[in-house]
């Protein structure tokens, strides 16, 4: 689970993603979906609560051995990804309907790293909304959180 989670923040970061930024200014999503995709592509591994995995079909889901429940996917390229878009985008996991928003100690953030973050509008949600930041690394070590946290929040 460790090695997945660093291989994975290793991925992210590679592919521009997981730059978290404080949204200390007008910031909104104008999503480019299928022409971009690259959340999915490369954050492709969301956490799936017990409510949300009854809409999801079983074969797409993974239970680890402290029975948490996760997207499959390869290469962190989630499984329900189809031809550029979420299969399931009604029925999507909380992580994948809240980003690019983040909640780090209770201040809203955003990934830097979308293209489709702009900041001609204010549409930020309320960082007390959004999922907590350890929330998507459910039963990280806490030195691997501190450090997954110093390498992607910028303070
Ligand atoms: S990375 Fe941003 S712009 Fe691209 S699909 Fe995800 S939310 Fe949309
Ligand atoms: S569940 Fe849908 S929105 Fe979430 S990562 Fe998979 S394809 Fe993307």
């Amino acid at each position: 689970m460790t090695w997945t989670l660093i291989k994975a923040v290793i991925k992210a970061r590679r592919e521009g993603l997981l730059h978290l930024v404080p949204a200390n200014e007008a910031t909104r999503l104008d999503c480019l979906k299928a022409e971009c995709a690259k959340c999915c592509r490369v954050l492709g591994t969301p956490v799936v609560t017990p409510a949300e995995a009854e809409n999801i079909a079983p074969e797409a889901l993974r239970k680890d051995k402290h029975g948490r429940i996760f997207t499959r996917s390869k290469n962190s390229v989630c499984c329900l990804l189809k031809d550029g878009l979420c299969s399931i985008y009604p029925d999507r996991p909380r992580g994948c309907r809240e980003y690019p928003w983040y909640n780090v100690a209770g201040r809203l953030y955003f990934d830097a790293g979308c293209p489709g973050i702009k900041h001609d509008l204010d549409e930020r949600p309320a960082a007390g909304d959004i999922m907590p930041f350890e929330d998507f690394f459910p039963l990280a070590p806490r030195f691997i959180l501190w450090i997954v946290k110093k390498v992607c929040v910028k303070k």
